[in-house]
């Protein structure tokens, strides 16, 4: 897909899902959004929206999350899912935080990617998140999905699609591309079975063209 088809797909899109929903999602400490970030992998915002005050009023920052009990720290994400790795992460990250950056932190995607539990992914999330920052595009399972259907990539793995997004978008909209990739894909452009009846990209989209193509 050339930039010019990207972008109109991207600015439908964009009044579609005025990014309000991840600014509010994540108003909160880089710390937070860190732990908050592990803790979505593989999991659903409502679940992981369902256990975050308690998390963080029993452990507010990575000093006492970084000296935590695993059980007692598996009890309060079990639902979740994998808790017990992410258990381990949360608390990995926090003694990191300690240990390398004076408990705070990082803000650049070098340091990030030293974090146990982190990836370009989350380290995009938190960069963007956090501090405002765009250097990559965060591939997600929903990210992942549309750039295929949309045509935006070709590409099998998230750092070809990344790289490919990163061609197609200029740097200020990477940080809010994912969060509308990701809004789409919850409410149209589902996995199973994506509502293309209803959406607004339609006739924009690579998926929906050959199918219809294929229909006559
Ligand atoms: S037309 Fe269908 S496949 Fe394409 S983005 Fe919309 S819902 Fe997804």
């Amino acid at each position: 897909m050339d930039r010019k088809n990207a972008r109109r797909i991207l600015a439908i899109l964009a009044g579609r899902y005025p990014d309000r929903w991840a600014r509010e999602r994540y108003a909160a400490s880089p710390f937070e959004v860190l732990i908050t970030t592990i803790l979505s992998a593989q999991t659903t915002d409502k679940s992981v929206d369902a256990i975050r005050d308690e998390l963080f009023s029993r452990f507010p920052g990575p000093q006492s999350l970084a000296t935590a009990d695993i059980a007692e720290v598996e009890e309060i994400i079990h639902s979740t899912g994998f808790f017990h790795m992410k258990a381990k992460h949360i608390i990995a990250a926090s003694r990191t935080l300690i240990d390398k950056f004076s408990g705070v932190v990082p803000d650049t995607m070098e340091d990030l990617l030293t974090i146990p539990g982190v990836g370009r992914k989350t380290a995009n999330i938190v960069l963007y998140h956090a501090f405002g920052k765009n250097e990559g595009v965060a591939v997600d399972t929903h990210v992942f999905r549309l750039a295929g259907r949309l045509g935006f990539s070709d590409s099998r793995n998230a750092d070809g699609i990344e790289r490919d997004l990163m061609r197609l978008f200029p740097e200020k909209d990477w940080g809010v591309l994912t969060d509308i990739l990701i809004s789409h894909g919850r409410a149209v452009c589902m996995a199973r079975k994506p509502a293309c009846p209803v959406c607004p990209v339609s006739p924009l989209c690579k998926y929906y063209l050959e199918k219809e193509r294929g229909k006559a």
